[in-house]
C-alpha cells in the first residue's frame, strides 16, 4: 500500500494513504471531556451522528442504511447508527492487520505505558461517557458510573501485562535451554452487547492490546456511544492508527468479521442465540471464540441468614439496572419458613424510585427499548395464568414527570409461585422481574439449580459456614457467592460463567484471557561451550534425547 509522508519542522510521520483516508469527510464528537449530556432531549433535537473510527479517524459512514438509537427513558431518537458498508469493514479490518506487525514488536513496557495513559484517560472521561450511557441505554448515572468503573478496573489488571506474560525458561540440557513466550495471534474481533456499553468493551479491549493484538470492536447497534470516546481516549493514550477500529451495524457486519481470514479470534458477549452462532460458525472456520451468553442467576436464602442484611441485598441485584444485568439475581428460592420474607422485599421494592436515568433519586431506568417491554408483560401474564402468583406487579408504570410518559418503564415486579415450565423461570426475562420459588431443603434448592440449563452466577444466604461450604461444593455454577448477591470476580481473576451461560474454553480477562489471546511458541537454543567433549561434535543422525 501507499504511503504519504507528511513533513514538519523536526519531524516526519507516516501515514497509511488509503482510498479510505482520501474520501471521508471527519467526525466530531458529540461530547468532550468538559461537554457531554446532562439531561434527555426532546423531540425537536436533532439526532447525533455515530461515526466509525478507523485509523485513528472518526469518520460518517456512507452507508444508506442507518439505524435509530433511542432514549429509553424518552423514546425520542437521539443518535443514528449506520450498518458499516463492505468498504469500511474492508478498510477496518484492512487497517488493524496492516497495524498488527508494527504493534507487536513494540516494546512490553511501551506497550504497558500506554495501558497506564488509557487508563488515566478512562478515570478522567468517566462522567462523560457515563453520561452518554444514561442516554442511549437508560441506566442511572450512578450505575453507570460503575458500568465504565468495572471495564477500568479491567484496564487497570491489564497494566500488569509485565508480570501475567513472562514466559517460562528452562536449561534443559548442557548448554542447551528452552524457553517457551507467548504471542499475540493477530487480529481480534470484539462483538458487544447493549447492557454494559462500556463495561464489556473494556472486557476484551484493554488486554486485546498490551497482549500486541489489534482489535476490529463491533458495539452494540443499540448503544455505540461509548465505545466510540473509549476508542477516542485509546488513541489519545497513544495507540497507533490501526491498532483499534470500530465497525457497526448488525448480522452483516458480524458474518464479516467471522468470515474474514485475517481475524485469529472472536469475543462476544450477548445472548444465546447470536452467540451459539458466531460460536459454531468461528470455531469451523479454525478461529478462537470465547461466548458469554444469557443468564438465570438464582439467590438461595437459608432461615439461619441475617434477614435485613438479605433483604437489602436482593434487592439491589434482582432490580438494580432494571434486571439487564447478566448477573441479576432473577430467581430467588427461600427455603423453608424464608418464604415469608418475600413480604418484606415487597414492601422495600415498592420504595424503589423507577425514573430518569439522569434524576439523582432514581433507582432504577427504564428498558432497554419497548420490545422488551412487551416480551416482559408476556412472560409475566403467561407465567400467572399458568400458576404464578402476583406479589408486585410493576406492568403500566409511568414516572410522574410527563416526559418520560412514553419511556419504556416497568416497576419491579415480584412473581411468587414459579416452578420450572413457566415462562417466568424458564426464560431470561432481562428486565425487573424477581421470580421466587419456595423449597424445603438446601439439597432441593441444589437440585434446582443443577438441573437449570444457565450456570453464570449463583448466591447463597446464610449465616452457617458449613452450609455454605455444603453448598458451593455441590452446585455446578461458574460464580458462586456467599453473602454475595452478585459474585462477579475483579479482574485479577476471570469471568467464569459456565454451562449454558458460556461457550468457549478460556473465560474472559485475568489470565485465561491473557491465554486466549495468546499462542504459545517455544524456542530451544544450544550454545556449546568450548569446553565441551569432542563426541558431542560428531555427527549423529539417532533422535536426539538431550541428556
Ligand atoms: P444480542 O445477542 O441481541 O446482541 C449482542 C451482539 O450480537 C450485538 O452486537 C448484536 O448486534 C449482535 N447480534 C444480535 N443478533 C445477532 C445475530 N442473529 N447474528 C449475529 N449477530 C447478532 O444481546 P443483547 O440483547 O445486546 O444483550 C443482552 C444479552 O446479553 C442477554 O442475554 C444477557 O444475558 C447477555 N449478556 C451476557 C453476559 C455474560 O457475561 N454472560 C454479559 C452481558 C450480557
Amino acid at each position: 500500500m501507499l504511503s504519504r509522508v507528511i513533513r514538519s519542522r523536526s519531524y516526519k510521520i507516516v501515514v497509511p494513504s488509503t482510498q479510505f483516508l482520501r474520501l471521508k469527510s471527519s467526525v466530531t464528537l458529540s461530547s468532550t471531556v468538559n461537554s457531554y449530556p446532562t439531561d434527555h432531549t426532546n423531540a425537536n433535537v436533532e439526532p447525533y451522528v455515530t461515526p466509525s473510527f478507523v485509523d485513528n479517524k472518526f469518520f460518517k459512514s456512507d452507508s444508506k442504511e442507518w439505524f435509530d438509537i433511542h432514549d429509553p427513558a424518552t423514546n425520542y431518537v437521539v443518535s443514528k447508527v449506520p450498518q458499516s458498508t463492505p468498504q469500511e469493514l474492508e478498510d477496518a479490518i484492512a487497517s488493524a492487520a496492516k497495524a498488527f506487525p508494527i504493534w507487536k514488536e513494540y516494546s512490553i513496557i511501551k506497550r504497558q505505558g500506554i495501558a497506564f495513559k488509557f487508563v488515566q484517560l478512562l478515570r478522567e472521561n468517566m462522567d462523560r461517557i457515563a453520561s452518554v450511557i444514561v442516554l442511549e441505554q437508560g441506566k442511572t448515572f450512578v450505575d453507570a458510573q460503575g458500568d465504565v468503573t468495572r471495564g477500568l478496573q479491567v484496564a487497570e489488571a491489564a497494566c500488569n501485562i509485565t508480570n501475567d506474560l513472562k514466559g517460562e525458561t528452562l536449561e534443559v540440557s548442557t548448554d542447551m535451554e528452552t524457553k517457551m513466550i507467548r504471542e499475540p495471534l493477530g487480529v481480534v474481533a470484539s462483538i458487544c452487547p447493549f447492557n454494559f456499553p462500556a463495561m464489556v468493551p473494556l472486557w476484551s479491549l484493554p488486554l486485546i492490546l498490551v497482549t500486541g493484538n489489534t482489535a476490529v470492536v463491533k458495539p452494540s447497534e443499540r448503544v455505540p456511544g461509548a465505545a466510540i470516546i473509549i476508542a477516542q481516549l485509546a488513541a489519545e493514550a497513544g495507540v497507533p492508527a490501526g491498532v483499534l477500529n470500530i465497525v457497526h451495524g448488525k448480522h452483516d457486519t458480524v458474518n464479516k468479521l467471522i468470515e474474514d481470514p485475517r481475524i485469529k479470534a472472536l469475543t462476544f458477549v450477548g445472548g444465546d442465540k447470536a452467540g451459539k452462532y458466531i460460536y459454531e460458525k468461528g470455531t469451523s472456520l479454525g478461529k478462537r471464540v470465547q461466548a458469554n451468553l444469557g443468564a438465570k442467576n438464582h439467590l438461595v436464602v437459608l432461615p439461619d441468614s441475617n434477614k435485613q442484611q438479605f433483604v437489602n441485598a436482593i434487592n439491589g441485584a434482582a432490580f438494580g439496572a432494571a434486571g439487564q444485568r447478566c448477573m441479576a439475581i432473577s430467581v430467588l428460592v427461600t427455603v423453608g419458613k424464608t418464604k415469608e420474607w418475600v413480604n418484606d422485599i415487597v414492601e422495600d421494592a415498592k420504595l424503589l424510585k423507577v425514573g430518569s436515568g439522569f434524576d439523582p433519586a432514581s433507582d432504577l431506568g427504564p428498558l432497554i427499548n419497548s420490545g422488551s417491554l412487551v416480551k416482559s408483560h408476556e412472560i409475566i401474564e403467561d407465567s400467572v395464568k399458568n400458576g404464578a402468583t402476583l406479589a408486585l406487579d410493576g406492568r403500566g408504570y409511568k414516572p410522574a414527570d410527563e416526559r418520560f410518559s412514553k419511556g419504556n418503564f416497568l416497576g419491579p415486579t415480584v412473581l411468587t409461585n414459579v416452578k420450572p415450565g413457566q415462562r417466568a423461570y424458564d426464560e431470561e426475562i432481562f428486565a425487573p422481574v424477581l421470580s421466587v420459588v419456595n423449597v424445603e431443603t438446601i439439597d432441593e434448592a441444589i437440585e434446582l439449580i443443577n438441573a437449570n440449563k444457565y450456570g453464570n452466577g449463583v448466591s447463597i444466604f446464610t449465616s452457617s459456614g458449613s452450609s455454605a461450604q455444603y453448598f458451593t461444593k455441590r452446585i455446578d455454577v461458574g460464580q458462586v457467592g456467599v453473602n454475595v448477591p452478585i459474585p462477579v470476580p475483579l479482574p485479577m481473576f476471570s469471568f467464569t460463567g459456565s454451562r449454558g451461560s458460556f461457550l468457549g474454553d478460556l473465560n474472559f480477562y485475568g489470565k485465561s484471557g491473557v491465554t486466549f489471546l495468546t499462542k504459545p511458541k517455544t524456542i530451544t537454543a544450544s550454545w556449546k561451550s568450548n569446553l565441551i567433549d569432542e563426541e558431542i561434535l560428531k555427527p549423529s543422525t539417532s533422535m536426539p534425547v538431550q541428556q
